[in-house]
């Protein structure tokens, strides 16, 4: 190092006549964790200057730990999701109903009686709250919840299938969003995979012909996040359900998407459902809670009361268990799911799925309409939506947005997302589109706003 630079690095402010700056803060947060801000700060700063920057002054210093601590707690700002995938992982996928987030902050600030069985004043179980309503809802003869439905899945093979063989179709080994094998999850659980036939074709033949002594259970995976065009070949839950009971194995089946029964409307027609799949033979039914449930993350499990009852006796269960938040976001989902109009009304994913293309197309003509007279170079246009969230992609949902036309589509997505609230979008063929689909309709406003703050603040002559 050079006698200069160590010059100015001894002119940078110490510590603590940073931390005097900060007197605000230290109240708030606490000095020790503004300390060490300001050291990490000081650390960066010191790389800054030996590069060639100016030597800040103590204020100058205080000042940037401040936003970066402002910047740390906004991070989970609530944002707009225009990008057309209404259960997009990135963005937290299911946005509650307002009922479910009032029972989650109403348990969030009080005692709750989560292990306590009022009746008698003895230890309850925490899932006793939710088991009657999801055997209510699926038909099942018992149920659990655990975190999510990766773990339950976990939990399950676990219980029954340690030591031995789960037999799974080629055709369904899958990878969701990037961190769910499925490989991996059955060998995490301690039971070994069995593969049944080909990618494209698996017939009930190859899983009778691949039963061995060591089989444990037949495990179905609804292939949420992709999907085989043309020639395949799989075998019914029914079917496969009868095949495992001719040899006294469970069958397993991870419906993903928490559709609890079938679509009457047509729109899901692809999407399993869990009332279904028990009613076919399944013995184990495992969902997401934060998908087509449209509730707060969480795995559920429901099915035959032995091995349900085998599961919440595993040591897993206590590693996996879900809090009094979860828990009281769950039920309230639940009950607006025991009337479907109800549940299609409430829920935002499902009001969101359900939402007519005609209503779609006069929101975004409202919008289209002010974004013109601010002379934003705005269409509505026809796109394609889709449910996301792991769900199967085949499932594309009709939809209406707004498409932007702007020199520099990228720096625009960029600005719309640092924008308050922030919005994503798609960039697609050169225009920004906001996808409606994904937009609950109180949120057109605070759209529109951000849209023409943003848009109109791009340099003059950009925007043609
Ligand atoms: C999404 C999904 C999972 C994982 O669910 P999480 O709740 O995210 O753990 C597992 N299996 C299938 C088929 C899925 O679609």
């Amino acid at each position: 190092m050079t006698t200069r630079a160590r010059d100015r690095l001894r002119r940078l402010p110490p510590v603590h006549e940073v931390l005097d700056a900060l007197d605000d803060l230290c109240a708030r947060i606490g000095r020790e964790a503004v300390r060490a801000r300001v050291r990490a700060m000081l650390i960066g700063i010191r790389e800054e200057v030996l590069a060639g920057a100016d030597v800040p002054d103590a204020a100058q210093v205080a000042s940037r730990v401040r936003d970066g601590e402002r910047a740390d707690a906004g991070s989970l700002a609530p944002v707009i999701n225009a990008t057309g995938i209404v259960l997009h992982t990135g963005l937290g996928r299911a946005p509650l109903a307002q009922e479910a987030a009032d029972a989650i902050a109403r348990a969030a600030a009080n005692p709750v009686p989560v292990e306590i069985d009022i009746a008698s004043g003895q230890r309850g179980r925490r899932t006793d709250h939710v088991r009657p309503l999801l055997c209510e809802l699926t038909g099942a003869e018992d149920a659990t919840v655990v975190n999510n439905a990766a773990g339950a899945l976990v939990l399950a093979l676990a219980t029954i299938a340690t030591g031995g063989r789960v037999l799974v179709s080629r055709g369904e080994l899958v990878e969701i969003g990037g961190s769910f094998r499925l490989p991996e999850i059955i060998e995490h659980s301690g039971s070994h995979l069995r593969e049944v036939g080909t990618t494209n074709r698996t017939r009930l033949d190859d899983y009778a012909r691949a039963i061995s002594e060591d089989c444990l259970a037949i495990l179905r995976v609804h292939p949420s996040n992709y999907h085989i065009e043309g020639f395949t070949q799989g075998v019914g839950v029914g079917a496969l359900a009868r095949l495992a009971h001719e040899h006294t194995l469970p069958m397993v089946f991870d419906i993903g998407s928490g559709l609890l029964r079938r679509d009457e409307t047509g729109v899901l027609a692809c999407e399993p459902d869990a009332r279904g799949a028990l009613a076919a033979g399944a013995d184990l039914v495992v969902f997401s809670g934060d998908k087509l449930l449209g509730g707060p993350q969480a795995g559920v499990i429901v099915g035959r009361g032995d091995l349900v009852r085998a599961i919440e006796r595993h040591p897993l269960m206590r590693a996996l268990r879900v809090d009094k938040l979860t828990l009281a976001g769950l039920i309230a989902t639940l009950r607006q799911h025991r009337d479907p109009a109800i549940a299609r009304e409430r829920i935002p994913v499902l009001r969101m799925v359900h939402t007519p293309v005609s209503a779609l197309r006069t929101r975004a003509e409202t919008m289209c309409d002010r974004l013109r007279r601010a002379r934003i170079e705005a269409e509505v246009i026809e796109t394609t939506a889709f449910v996301g969230g792991g769900t199967n992609p085949a499932q594309a949902l009709e939809s209406v947005g707004i498409a932007i036309r702007t020199p520099d589509p990228e720096a625009l997505a960029r600005a719309l997302r640092t924008g308050s609230p922030g919005v994503f979008a798609r960039v697609q063929r050169g225009t920004i589109v906001c996808d409606l689909r994904s937009v609950d309709a109180s949120q057109d406003g605070s759209l529109c706003e951000v849209l023409l703050k943003r848009a109109t603040e791009s340099p003059p002559g950009t925007l043609h």
